[in-house]
């Protein structure tokens, strides 16, 4: 008997995300019109909701861009043809702004980290060394294509100490899960987007700079993405072009939400969310792909040799209409990626768990049932006596 078509779906991507029922509502109005003092609020109401998640004084800006468009955003207003930035990449979001900066003639310094390692910041200060005369370094807080935590203040502080460089931090998956304290840690730049951990629709990212980036802005020509510009509208909630006016809606629902949880409760809920379930990987004989320095946004993790990734990721979508995210590059179909950012509570992540023990057991995996939701249980203090 199939009943997968009675399944509620059940997303654990790394973005998109679940969107709370209620965000969704507070979208539901006849498009409304940006151009208007109603709207300007709800901006300016989205804008200090951020302020305190990136822990800066300073006002971030909502750019009608997906995360990339941020990513572009940052390099643009930041860097001048020649720019000597060192860039961190752990994987294919560090690749990709490589890429990127590279498009926008940046002489980049690449330190490649190994995917699922982290960079210590010993190691930091060794390129730091060896390459004199960096202007900026960049680097994702987490990795999302391997779950890799890169342990963001103290890679700040070893940038400002030993050298002038801005430092810029791509934190779209690590933002609202792990701390974020831009002002305190000397972080020039930092962007996030709608679609990871604040339970809205894509399309919207925000962005951020330091005094010093304003000091430091580049002469590029550049004009959706002027940022200056930018800034200077939203500081009375105006937007330079027409935003994602619906997305905002859904936008500030999800940002009160998050508020009123609190930025401590937040970051203990997903930590404790990544060490549940990665009690219950181990339970179940499953490796995680980062050993230590570890995300707690997603987890990837190894699917066993004799199992083809990507099939076992066709089980979980198509029998339990559960959706995992795949291995990306190299990874793909040796890793599966299992998501608890944003609005993921550890029932959806029992039910995750459930879904894997009984896709694998579909596979030919031998290990007996409820290994994983046992150990998860037991591993979350709300359930058990820990
Ligand atoms: C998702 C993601 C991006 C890209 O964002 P899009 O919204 O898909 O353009 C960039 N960096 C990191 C770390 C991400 O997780």
């Amino acid at each position: 008997m199939d009943f997968s078509h009675l399944l509620k779906k059940r997303l654990f991507s790394p973005g998109p995300t679940e969107i709370p029922l209620r965000s969704q509502f507070a979208a539901v109005d006849n498009n409304p019109y940006h151009r208007t003092q109603a709207f300007y609020s709800i901006i300016m109401n989205c804008l200090e909701f951020l302020k305190g998640f990136f822990g800066t004084e300073t006002m971030p800006v909502i750019l009608t861009a997906s995360g990339t468009g941020a990513m572009e955003a940052a390099l643009v207003n930041l860097t001048n043809p020649g720019t000597r930035v060192l860039m961190i990449s752990g994987g294919r979001f560090g690749d990709r702004w490589i890429k990127m900066a590279q498009a926008y003639a940046c002489e980049t310094t690449v330190v490649a980290v190994p995917w699922g390692q982290s960079l210590s910041p010993d190691e930091l200060l060794q390129q730091l060394k060896k390459n004199s005369g960096i202007q900026a370094v960049s680097f994702q807080a987490v990795e999302t294509s391997t779950g890799a935590y890169f342990p963001v203040a103290e890679l700040a502080r070893t940038v400002r100490q030993n050298s002038d460089a801005l430092v810029i931090v791509d934190a779209l998956s690590s933002l609202l899960c792990h701390e974020m304290n831009m002002d305190a840690w000397g972080i020039d730049c930092v962007f996030a987007a709608s679609q990871k951990g604040f339970g809205a629709g894509a399309g919207l990212s925000f962005i951020a700079l330091s005094e010093r980036a304003r000091s430091r802005l580049s002469v590029r020509p550049r004009f959706y993405f002027n940022l200056v510009e930018e800034m200077q509208a939203q500081s009375t909630g105006k937007t330079a072009w027409t935003p994602g006016t619906q997305s905002i809606l859904t936008l500030q629902a999800s940002l009160k939400a998050l508020s009123a949880i609190g930025r401590e409760e937040l970051y203990k809920f997903h930590r404790q969310m990544a060490y549940a379930v990665r009690a219950a990987l181990a339970a179940m004989g499953i490796e995680p792909f980062v050993k230590d320095q570890y995300a707690f946004s997603v987890t990837p993790f190894k699917v066993p040799s004799d199992i083809a990734g990507e099939k076992l990721k066709a089980t979980l979508q198509e029998k339990y209409s559960v959706t995992f995210a795949g291995g990306q590059d190299h990874l793909k179909g040796k890793v599966l990626r299992l998501a608890h950012l944003g609005f993921v509570d550890p029932f959806d992540l029992l039910a995750a768990i459930a879904a894997l023990e009984l896709s694998l057991k579909g596979h030919g995996y031998t290990k007996a049932l409820g290994l994983g939701t046992n150990a998860m249980m037991q591993n979350f203090p709300m359930w058990g006596e820990k």
